[in-house]
């Protein structure tokens, strides 16, 4: 049944189309297994992965497993609790470095995100003599622009000069690889540093990561990548890459839940490099130590040396119950799907605006090599009243003045009916404002 009442005489196709996918879906079954927000007593279609991942249902058990073993324990929980507290983090580090493509020492999950990219300019960004500059995309998410340029005054530089934001050509909404490139050996030996995003918040472009870590390190400078968008989403290889630091979130795409705990890579080149100046604390001295509360710091190696804290238990623990949903479905297998259900969505959007006349831009790449599930699409001349449409009608997207909808379809909780049945209201919506 169509969710609104639909002139559209593609409509059915779409439907067809979309129950058809559906029923051949490997993945189908992991659906069930996440907390779908409701709306007047169905489903909603929930399109904001990209901002904070659904509840895993196995989430509950695992909090309260965490709650059961703290009364039941108090202190001893650290060692004796069915996940031993004081190595928590542990938990999370195969299956993040499955997910992001490292290995294992490459990993700790940690801290929130900002955070760890501070954590990490202030080891990899070593302004030294004329080499003083720091590298993002104009158009960053707003707190790694304000990390970026509290990095540049705490080493006394002027971001004036020191801050080198990469923007698209005029009249264009992505970063050309070669513009990227040719940029970066421009700059050469005065860059220290390039810090971009795997996938861009806001246009939902995905950065080729690889190309760009070769010619930063061709430059002389180090290269890192904030993945708020990219994990969880789009398979990478951090490792054969030879990015050099990348950090992420836990609770957009790996669903750990609101404000979940973050993670961090370093590679493996820098895993015994105490020589890297760092800001530290007594989770990242030797591990085997840690308890003799010795006064000089023994560095721990690979990314756990760059931990200061111990774990926030119950805030991780949300996010091992998403990670081994992610472990049975695989990142190879998420992506098959992923790719379909966005060209899916993108197919169904062109059909829209052909039906109804409007003018629908897709800001995000065509070329699937160039983007993750996310679709930032302008409706252009549409108002506020359009987004009320969607919302009235059990849609859940991410809506930006003026008129930019960002909607990310999720391979693992998201159906190709959600994509058909979206695209109908979209569709009314559209008709109905002409
Ligand atoms: C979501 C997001 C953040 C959020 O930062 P927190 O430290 O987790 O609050 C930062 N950067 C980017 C690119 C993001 O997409």
């Amino acid at each position: 049944m169509p969710p609104v009442t639909t002139n559209w005489p593609e409509a059915q196709a779409f439907l067809n189309e979309a129950r058809q996918l559906d029923a051949a879906d490997p993945l189908s079954k992991f659906r069930e297994r996440f907390h779908i927000p409701a709306h007047e007593g169905r489903d909603s279609l929930y399109f904001t992965g990209n901002s904070l991942g659904l509840q895993p249902k196995g989430a509950q058990d695992i909090i309260q497993g965490e709650l059961d073993d703290w009364r039941k324990y108090g202190v001893e929980g650290h060692f004796q609790s069915r996940r031993p507290w004081v190595n928590y983090h542990a938990f999370a580090t195969e299956d993040l470095a499955a997910i992001v493509g490292a290995k294992p020492q490459e990993v700790v999950a940690m801290n929130a995100l900002t955070v760890n990219l501070h954590l990490l300019l202030i080891s990899f960004f070593r302004p030294e003599g004329k080499r003083t500059r720091l590298m993002i995309e104009k158009g960053a998410f707003p707190s790694d622009r304000y990390a970026a340029l509290s990095q540049l005054r705490l080493h006394g530089l002027d971001p004036k000069e020191n801050l080198i934001e990469i923007a698209p050509r005029a009249g264009e909404h992505h970063l050309r690889q070669s513009d990227i490139e040719a940029r970066i050996a421009e700059e050469g030996d005065r860059l220290a540093c390039v810090m971009l995003c795997g996938v861009q918040y806001y246009t939902g472009q995905w950065m080729p990561m690889a190309a760009i870590t070769t010619a930063a390190h061709a430059a002389g400078a180090t290269c890192g990548f904030d993945l708020a968008h990219a994990v969880g989403n789009v398979p990478m290889e951090l490792h054969d890459w030879n990015v050099d630091f990348a950090c992420w979130c836990g609770y957009k795409y790996l669903n750990g839940g609101p404000g979940c705990t973050a993670g961090a890579f370093v590679h493996e080149r820098h895993a015994h490099r105490p020589d890297l100046p760092r800001l530290e604390g007594w989770w990242g001295h030797a591990e085997s130590r840690r308890f003799l509360m010795e006064p000089d710091f023994d560095l721990m190696p690979g990314a756990e040396g760059w931990q200061t804290s111990n774990a926030p238990v119950m805030n991780m623990a949300a996010l091992l119950a998403s990670l081994s949903e992610f472990k049975e479905a695989g990142m190879d297998t998420l992506r098959t799907k992923s790719l379909a259900l966005t060209d899916f969505l993108e197919k169904g959007i062109h059909a829209v605006a052909a039906s109804t006349g409007a003018h629908l831009e897709i800001l995000t790449p065509t070329d699937m090599a160039s983007r993750g599930c996310q679709l930032s699409v302008v409706a252009h001349g549409k108002g506020k009243s359009l987004f009320d449409h969607l919302t009235e009608n059990g849609v859940i997207v991410d809506w930006r003045e003026p008129a930019v909808i960002r909607m990310a379809p999720v391979p693992l909780y998201n159906r190709f009916s959600d994509v058909a049945e979206f695209l109908v209201i979209l569709e009314n919506g559209l008709r109905e404002s002409k």
